[in-house]
């Protein structure tokens, strides 16, 4: 018998070389070997715009190289304008509890594209200012270390979630943990792209 191996259904928020500002990433997380492992049926990559914007061409021609979906995580206001002039498929958006980094959605949602609010309890996000719009992560690398129970669990209704891995290491290509506070939560997981 092979190996048997297992993919979870959607991950969104994986980093990779691209990242190339962030200390987190270690040199062997590059597309490719996410393109070789497949630990998810759906992939997007979403590096931070910041890092690669002046090479948008070339992440997106690499990244649809390996069938990923072109997306980008966006820290707060001041980049919103410059990443909704660019192709993406959606866009993962830092929203730190600031009244301007709330409005910055909005125009994030004229794209049409979809948006989603990582890691909220990070960042300290207060979700009740944030449109019903928006899909809330549940983020594999941070959510356990915060009383998840209590700030979203009174949020359950109000949005629809994904999984992240929010991966900048190959080991953590896998969302276990998110999948235990969704779970616990009785939080169903939208999956916003079919393939
Ligand atoms: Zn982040
Ligand atoms: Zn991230």
């Amino acid at each position: 018998m092979g190996i048997i191996t297992t993919q979870v259904p959607q991950d969104l928020h994986i980093h990779t070389t691209f990242s190339r500002l962030d200390s987190a990433v270690v040199k062997e997380q590059t597309p490719e070997l996410i393109g070789h492992v497949r630990h998810a049926r759906v992939i997007g990559i979403s590096d931070h715009f910041e890092h690669f914007s002046d090479r948008f061409d070339h992440y997106k021609k690499v990244l649809q190289k390996w069938g990923f979906h072109v997306g980008t995580e966006v820290d707060g206001a001041e980049y919103v304008d410059e990443a909704s002039q660019l192709d993406f498929e959606y866009y993962i958006y830092h929203c730190r509890n600031r009244t301007r980094e709330y409005q910055a959605i909005d125009r994030l949602l004229l794209t049409g594209k979809p948006v989603i609010i990582p890691h909220p309890m990070v960042l300290e996000t207060d979700l009740n200012r944030i449109p019903p719009a928006c899909y809330v992560e549940i983020n594999n690398r941070y959510v356990w270390r915060d009383d998840w129970k209590r700030k979203i669990g009174p949020h359950t209704e109000s949005f629809r979630f994904v999984m992240g891995s929010d991966a900048h290491q190959p080991l953590w290509l896998n969302q276990n943990m998110a999948r235990y506070v969704a779970r616990e939560l009785g939080i169903e997981e939208t999956l916003i792209f079919d393939h």
